[in-house]
């Protein structure tokens, strides 16, 4: 992780009131790089008390380190979504740290383009492993312990292609179509318990590792950036101004709601490129 990735100086850049989510403690999944660290640093300089967690321990310590450098409180916890005796360990530690778990941030996935006919199993299973198994574990651990304790927030990252399909991602697609279908239906079914539960779906979104990956020159990025009726890439920090918003208590009455922040992409610009204000 280079330090490019990571905010220096711990200013305030989230929209919400300094001090909305003080005290609160947040596990963030994937939350040492791109949507995910941003997702962190936000709810850090809101006053949430962070869990970092993901596969890589060196990386989430020293994401950890970041946020304690600039005045928050975080620690990393090194897990493997997939595994769930890994996850309830992330949830023994982060109670044994912080006391309780009120917000989680399903954020962690994986994802390649590989056509549908050659795909292997274990590359279905890869994704579909850590993107909708991976979310469900986090997801029934966490839970229990809010329903233990009276409540809390949920947030899944999405992805547009649970919409449209996502052709050369069919298994990243299938698993975040899924994750949309939790969302909704643990809203209805753990809204006694006071949980909340929604979800932010991302358009391409700059520095971040998708857009490297898909959108690696500078013709690509601008041909990209042509279907996106706004005109470009998502900012990390707006997806991240979303994920807050959900999470605080701002959005206490919005349970198994999906806010899309693609600049419109979704809505399909292709169809309607042709068209000018004349005809
Ligand atoms: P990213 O930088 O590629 O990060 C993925 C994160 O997930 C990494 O921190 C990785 O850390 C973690 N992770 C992967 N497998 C894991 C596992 N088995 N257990 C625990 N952690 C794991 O991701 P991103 O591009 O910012 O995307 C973040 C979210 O936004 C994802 O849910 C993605 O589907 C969604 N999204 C992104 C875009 C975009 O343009 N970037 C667009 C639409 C949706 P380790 O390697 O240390 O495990």
């Amino acid at each position: 992780m280079s330090s490019m990735d990571h905010g220096q100086n711990g200013e305030q850049t989230s929209m919400l009131p300094p001090q909305s989510l003080q005290g609160r403690v947040a596990i963030v999944t994937g939350g040492a790089t791109g949507i995910g660290w941003a997702i962190v640093e936000a709810l850090s300089q809101l006053g949430a008390r962070i869990v970092i967690a993901s596969r890589r321990s060196e990386t989430v310590e020293d994401a950890a380190r970041d946020i304690e450098r600039v005045g928050g409180e975080a620690f990393g916890v090194q897990v493997d979504v997939r595994s769930p005796e890994q996850v309830n360990e992330l949830v023994a530690q982060t109670k044994e740290k912080f006391g309780r778990i009120d917000i989680l941030v399903n954020n962690a996935a994986g994802n390649f383009r590989v056509r549908a006919e050659e795909m292997s199993v274990n590359a279905w299973r890869a994704v579909i492993d850590i993107v909708l198994n991976g979310t469900w574990h986090c997801t029934q651990a966490v839970g229990r312990e809010m329903i233990a304790s009276g409540g809390g927030s949920i947030l899944n990252i999405g992805s547009t292609a649970a919409f449209h399909g996502g052709p050369s991602t069919v298994h990243s697609a299938s698993a975040k179509a899924g994750v949309l279908a939790m969302t909704r239906t643990l809203a209805v079914e753990w809204a006694s318990y006071g949980i909340r539960i929604n979800m932010v779906t991302p358009g391409p979104t700059e520095d971040t590792g998708a857009m490297t990956q898909l959108f690696d020159n500078e013709a690509a990025r601008k041909s990209g950036a042509r279907r996106v009726p706004l005109g470009r890439f998502a900012r990390r920090e707006e997806i991240a101004d979303a994920a807050s918003y959900l999470v605080s208590d701002y959005a206490g009455f919005i349970t198994g709601e999906n806010l899309i922040v693609d600049g419109g992409r979704w809505l399909g610009r292709d169809l309607f490129e042709n068209l000018t204000m004349e005809q």
